[in-house]
C-alpha cells in the first residue's frame, strides 16, 4: 500500500501499483472508529494498513462527535489517496436495563428478580428497563438474556405491574446494560425518534452506508430507505441480521436491502450461541443468491483488544468468514477501544490475502437470482470479460461506470482478475469500496466515449504500472452508447 512506496523512484512506484492491485486481499474490511481511532493520524494509519469503510457507531458519542469523524475520515482519504467509505449504524431498538440500585450486582442461578414499571426500583431485586412496555409483552417462559449473554432469567409470572423472573445463569450485570428478549414479539418500532434524527443527520452528512439494527421484517429497510432518500440521500441501506424474526423473513430482508451484516453479537444472544455458525452461511448464500454484499461482524479478532496476537480461533474465524463467501470482515472494540488498533487491521489483511489462495482455484459463478433482464446481461458481460481477460492473459479488467452496479455484479462472481472501477462520483467510487475485489478509483471525466480507450491506456500506464503489449480488458456502462448494454473492449498499450 502507500508509505512503503517513499523510497521507491517514480517509475519503480508505478511499476509497483499493478503489483499492488493484484496483491491486495480481495475481501473487504470495515473497522469501527471509536476514541482508539479518531484522531486523523490514527485514521490515515489505519486506512493505510488496509481499511475500506469505517463504521460510527450511534449507539456511543454525540452527534458533533460523530460530525468530526466524518471529516476527519474524509479528509484522511484524500490525504492517503483511497476512496474509503463511512457506514452510520443506527442502534435500532436496543433494550437496556435502567439504574440498578446495586451496581455491579451479581447474580446467582435460582435468584429471584422482579421488572417493575417505571425507572425507580424500590430494592436491589427490583429491575426497571428504558422499554416501557416490556410488562406488556413478556409472558411466562420467556428469557430475558442481560448484558450480552453474562446472565439469563426466565419469566415465571406476569402480573402486568410485576413480572418475576428466576435466575438460570448467574453472573455480574451493571446498570444500563442491554437486554434481549429472544422469545418476545415486541412491538417497538424499528425506527425510533433518536434512529430517525440520527438517520437524517447521516443523510445530511453525506455518509455512504446506513445500517439499521435489530432488524425484523423487509418493510423496516424500506421505511429506512424512504426516510434518508426524502432527505437527499442515496446512501446504501444495511439490514444487520441479529434477531430470530430476521431470519425468519430472511429473503425479504436480504431482497429489500443493499447490503447485510451477520451482527453475531446479538443474534448470539437472539438464537442459542451454537446455532450462529450456520445461521452465518445461510445468510451469506442468500446474500450470494440476491448479489448483495454481506459483512460478517463482532469478535472477529477481539482478543486483540488487549493482545498484539489473535488467537488460533480468531483467525480461523476469519478465514472461515471469507471461505464462506463474505465480501466483508468487520472490526469493533478491536479498532473503537483496542490497544492495537493498526495490528489488529494488519492482521485482518494477511488471514485474507492468505486464505483467498484458497479461492483462486475456485471457478467464478454466476451470481444473480435476479430475473430481470439487466442483471443477466451485466452477469453474462461480466462473466465474459473476465474470460477474456484470462485467456487474453490481460493485466486487468477495467469497469468504467458512474454507477456502482456494474461492479457489484462482478464482485459477486468471485474471479481473480484484477479488476479496477473509474469513476467520476465520489458517492459510487466510496459505495464500491465495499465490494469485494474491486479497487474503486474516482478520475474526473467519464463521459467522451471516443476518447476513452486512450484515456484508459495512459491511465493504466501512469497509475497503474503497464507497459507496452500489455492487455486490458474494458467494459462500459450502458451509460456511453445509446441503445446498446454495457460493452467489452480490449485495448493494448501500444
Ligand atoms: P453492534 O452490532 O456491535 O452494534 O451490537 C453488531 C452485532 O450485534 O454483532
Ligand atoms: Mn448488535
Amino acid at each position: 500500500m502507500t508509505g512503503s512506496n517513499s523510497l521507491l523512484s517514480p517509475a519503480e512506484a508505478i511499476r509497483q501499483s499493478l503489483r499492488t492491485i493484484a496483491d491486495t486481499p480481495r475481501t473487504k474490511l470495515i473497522a469501527t472508529v471509536g476514541p482508539a481511532s479518531k484522531s486523523p493520524e490514527m485514521l490515515e494509519k489505519l486506512i493505510a494498513a488496509g481499511v475500506d469503510v469505517f463504521r460510527l457507531n450511534m449507539a456511543h458519542a454525540e452527534l458533533d462527535a460523530h460530525q468530526q469523524s466524518v471529516d476527519a475520515v474524509r479528509t484522511a482519504a484524500k490525504r492517503v489517496g483511497r476512496p474509503v467509505g463511512i457506514l452510520v449504524d443506527l442502534a435500532g431498538p436496543k433494550i437496556r436495563l435502567g439504574k440498578l440500585l446495586q451496581d455491579p450486582m451479581e447474580l446467582e442461578v435460582g435468584q429471584r428478580i422482579t421488572f417493575v414499571r417505571g425507572d425507580a426500583p424500590q430494592s436491589p431485586d427490583e429491575f426497571t428497563c428504558i422499554y416501557e412496555r416490556l410488562l406488556d409483552e413478556v409472558k411466562p417462559g420467556d428469557d430475558i438474556v442481560l448484558a450480552d449473554g453474562i446472565a439469563r432469567l426466565v419469566v415465571e409470572e406476569n402480573h402486568g405491574h410485576r413480572a418475576l423472573c428466576r435466575v438460570i445463569d448467574g453472573g455480574t450485570i451493571r446498570s444500563r446494560q442491554g437486554v434481549n428478549l429472544p422469545a418476545t414479539k415486541l412491538s417497538v418500532p424499528a425506527l425510533g425518534e433518536i434512529d430517525r434524527r440520527n438517520a437524517i443527520w447521516a443523510a445530511a452528512a453525506g455518509v455512504d452506508f446506513i445500517s439499521l439494527s435489530f432488524v425484523r421484517e423487509a418493510s423496516e429497510i424500506i421505511e429506512l430507505k424512504q426516510l434518508i432518500r426524502s432527505h437527499g440521500s442515496d446512501a446504501q441501506v444495511v439490514a444487520k441480521i441479529e434477531k430470530r424474526e430476521a431470519l425468519d423473513n430472511l429473503e425479504g430482508i436480504v431482497a429489500a436491502t443493499d447490503v447485510v451484516m451477520v451482527a453475531r453479537g446479538d443474534l448470539g444472544v437472539e438464537i442459542a450461541i451454537e446455532k450462529t455458525p450456520l445461521a452465518q452461511k445461510r445468510i451469506i448464500r442468500t446474500c450470494l443468491q440476491f448479489s448483495k454484499p454481506v459483512i460478517v461482524a463482532t469478535q472477529m479478532l477481539e482478543s486483540m483488544h488487549h493482545s498484539k496476537q489473535p488467537t488460533r480461533a480468531e483467525v480461523s474465524d476469519v478465514a472461515n468468514a471469507i471461505l464462506d463467501g463474505a465480501d466483508v470482515c468487520m472490526l469493533s472494540g478491536e479498532t473503537a477501544i483496542g490497544d492495537y488498533p493498526v495490528d489488529a487491521v494488519r492482521m485482518m489483511k494477511k488471514i485474507m490475502r492468505e486464505t483467498e489462495q484458497m479461492l483462486r482455484g475456485r471457478s467464478s459463478r454466476t451470481s444473480s437470482k435476479e430475473s430481470e433482464e439487466q442483471w443477466n446481461v451485466l452477469d453474462s458481460v461480466m462473466l465474459g470479460a473476465a474470460q477474456i481477460a484470462r485467456r487474453l492473459n490481460a493485466k486487468m479488467v477495467v469497469i468504467i461506470s458512474s454507477a456502482a452496479h456494474a461492479s457489484l455484479v462482478k464482485s459477486k462472481q468471485r474471479d481473480f482478475v484484477p479488476t479496477v472501477c473509474l469513476t467520476d462520483l465520489e458517492t459510487t467510487a466510496n459505495r464500491m469500496a465495499l465490494y469485494w475485489g474491486i479497487v474503486p478509483l474516482r478520475v474526473d471525466v467519464l463521459n467522451d466515449f471516443q476518447r476513452m480507450p486512450a484515456f484508459v491506456s495512459a491511465w493504466a500506464q501512469e497509475q497503474a504500472g503497464l507497459v507496452k503489449g500489455d492487455r486490458m480488458v474494458l467494459v462500459l456502462d450502458n451509460e456511453f452508447l445509446p441503445g446498446v448494454h454495457d460493452s467489452v473492449m480490449v485495448a493494448e498499450i501500444e
